[in-house]
């Protein structure tokens, strides 16, 4: 990264997510300066409103978050929106996967609702996808999205302790573990955010050469 650095917002509040975007455009060896929200505010002496997640897509949200962080701070902005879809719920939760138990959920009672959901639902239609739209808004050049998704199938009890959310019921087909027993590298890998962020890395590469 050099003093001259592009600089882009990543449209979150979660250090994690910084984080772990970071060792990806560093793999892909962009030279951009990835900031998150809080320190977007203060370099710029702005406030970021926060921006409610309406749409009926992961895209139209992703989309949403990245246009509103790129307005508010005239800086190009990357946001994204993830979740799960059963294919025995017809694609939920889907974009409400961090709401699914109503007010107050949490990872907890999140997943304790989908295993009870699907607690009769034959092994041979167990099917189901994490999801991750990733999209990047520039102020003049505008807005792309691309999406990652991981195929697998849902186990019937939690096991293992890694990751967050639904993970510990979460089976990549050809594996026998849950996304909650595989290290973070592994799953990192395979998952559906960083295929989704490995995409975009390609999109801001392409977008630096023109
Ligand atoms: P968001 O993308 O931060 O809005 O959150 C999406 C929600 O989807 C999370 O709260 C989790 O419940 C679920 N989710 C998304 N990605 C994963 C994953 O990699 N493992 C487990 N759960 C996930």
């Amino acid at each position: 990264m050099s003093e001259e650095s592009e600089v882009v917002v990543l449209a979150t509040r979660n250090h994690h997510k910084l984080v772990e975007l970071r060792r990806i455009l560093a793999e892909a060896e962009l030279d951009v300066r990835l900031i998150d929200i809080p320190e977007a505010e203060e370099l710029l002496g702005v406030t970021v409103p926060e921006i409610a997640e309406t749409g009926s897509t992961f895209e139209e949200n992703a989309l949403l978050k990245s246009a509103g962080v790129c307005e508010a701070t005239g800086l190009p902005a990357i946001a994204d929106d993830s979740g799960l879809c059963v294919d025995a719920l017809n694609g939920m939760p889907g974009v409400l996967s961090a709401r699914w138990s109503g007010r107050g959920a949490t990872d907890a009672t999140n997943l304790a609702l989908v295993v009870d959901q699907t607690a009769d639902v034959p092994d041979e239609l167990r099917g189901a996808q994490f999801v991750c739209a990733a999209a990047l808004t520039c102020p003049v050049k505008g807005s792309t999205v691309v999406v990652g998704s991981l195929e697998g199938r849902l186990a019937r009890a939690p096991r293992g302790d890694h990751g967050f959310g639904y993970d510990p019921i979460f089976v990549p087909l050809d594996d026998t573990r849950t996304t909650a027993e595989m290290a973070p590298h592994e799953k990192d890998a395979i998952s559906h955010r960083g295929r989704a962020f490995r995409r975009l890395a390609l999109v801001l590469a392409d977008r630096a050469e023109r």
